[in-house]
């Protein structure tokens, strides 16, 4: 069985067959975490990633249980977990839409890994011509509910015309074919068009905490974890330049209480989990934003 499910890889971003194994962790609904994950670093561009991972054609199975947040929305749950989660998403998606709007007021707009499509929603009514791609059939049958066009997978929209915006809301480091889906965004992105990418950073102060249950790692899930290095070099490969870095607070919160239970934290425990959150929080504010749970790269394409 693990012969056929598990493929080894070459760094998907600098093709190198060195690495070194950095972090051994679990698959966060497997109750008897049977199966182990390996995090590698690459020994020539540093980037660190799965290996060996799930391959792509069973990664599908690992997307369904229903208590994956993304999707939380098509299992029509009521408890405490989905009614936090979806609180998040409200006021992220505030912040999402504040993030758009500092760049361009109107234009087309393409959310890649959309899920049931909340954002496009949101951005719709703000007057932008919005389209999705979404590979969970399920979620999709909730965008095209709203109305919004949604494709299976970014090679279907190769003839479609270009956009002003490209937003990848936590879905970059879930994509296999790195290097192909980044030139892809980059044909696809007009010039002087904006891509914002928003990935959780391996750097960040609550995964040297909390370690393998750091919920941000969420393997099998999470193939690539990257940091402020590797991100902007992926990017300008395909002639996008960052010119700026913003942080998705809410995340650290969020990050730090299911890491927390994760952890199996005694609940008496309590006052160490707001150690956690405050020190990365007072970390970001007053040195910098590289250990930060979620950074947003801005990128902009070269004419
Ligand atoms: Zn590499």
């Amino acid at each position: 069985m693990k012969g056929e499910v598990f493929e080894s890889i070459s760094c998907p971003l600098c093709g190198n067959d060195e690495y070194r194994e950095v972090l051994t962790t679990y698959d966060r609904f497997d109750r008897q975490r049977r199966l182990k994950f390996f995090i590698v670093e690459c020994k020539e561009c540093g980037l660190r990633y799965l290996n060996p991972r799930i391959k792509e054609e069973f990664i599908g199975n690992f997307y369904r249980d229903t208590e994956y947040d993304p999707f939380i929305s098509t299992t029509g749950r009521n408890d405490l977990q989905s009614l936090l989660y979806r609180g998040f998403r409200k006021l992220n998606l505030g912040f999402k839409y504040n993030v758009v709007r500092g760049l361009k007021l109107r234009g087309r707009l393409l959310d890649i890994g959309c899920a049931t499509g909340e954002f496009l929603e949101v951005m719709r009514k703000a007057g932008w011509k919005v389209v999705g791609v979404e590979p969970d059939r399920v979620s999709r049958e909730f965008v095209v509910k709203k109305g919004i066009r949604v494709y299976r997978a970014l090679e279907e929209l190769q003839g479609d015309s270009q956009f002003d915006i490209i937003t990848m809301w936590h879905s970059l480091e879930h994509i296999y074919g790195l290097r192909s889906s980044v030139e892809s965004i980059s044909r696809l992105s007009k010039v002087g068009g904006y891509v914002v990418v928003a990935v959780p950073n391996v750097d960040s102060y609550g995964l040297r905490v909390y370690r393998e249950h750091w919920v941000a790692l969420d393997a099998p899930r999470h193939v690539y974890h990257f940091d402020f290095g590797t991100l902007v070099r992926l990017f300008g490969l395909y002639e996008m330049e960052l010119i700026r870095t913003r942080f998705l607070l809410l995340d650290t919160f969020y990050n730090h209480v299911k890491s927390f239970f994760l952890k199996n934290e005694n609940m008496l425990n309590f006052y160490y989990l707001i150690c956690t959150v405050s020190k990365e929080l007072i970390k970001t504010c007053v040195v910098s934003q590289k250990n930060i749970s979620t950074l947003i790269y801005v990128f902009r394409k070269r004419g």
